[in-house]
């Protein structure tokens, strides 16, 4: 007798994954570095501190509900523990109307 096993429903990619997806394709394709994208900054920056802002924890982006996104404060965190460059943090910055720690930095693709 086999047992079903819950399996979590699918789901599409985001077009932001997606773009990191084609950026990995290209580093691999050129062998170059190639920019991250912005989504990539939040996943393997930003979202692995606590939000000096709101204390968002770890895994998690700031926003409750809408679009995905955190709080420049985050990033500015994830520069000075090493996890992004600086040219990396001024790139995140250019996304942005205002500079000051409370501000959201969405994670969409433009
Ligand atoms: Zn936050």
């Amino acid at each position: 007798m086999h047992d079903i096993i819950p399996q979590p429903p699918e789901r599409t990619a985001t077009p932001a994954e997606l773009a990191d997806h084609d950026a990995r394709i290209e580093r691999a394709r050129t062998g170059q570095q190639l920019p991250r994208t912005l989504h990539a900054l939040a996943e393997q920056g930003a979202r692995l501190v606590h939000c000096g802002q709101c204390w968002q924890r770890p895994g998690r982006p700031c926003t409750v509900s809408g679009p995905a996104g955190d709080h420049l404060a985050r990033y500015m965190r994830a520069e000075r523990k090493g996890l992004l460059s600086h040219a990396e943090l001024v790139g995140v910055v250019r996304h942005l109307d205002a500079i000051a720690p409370s501000a959201l930095v969405l994670d969409v693709t433009p």
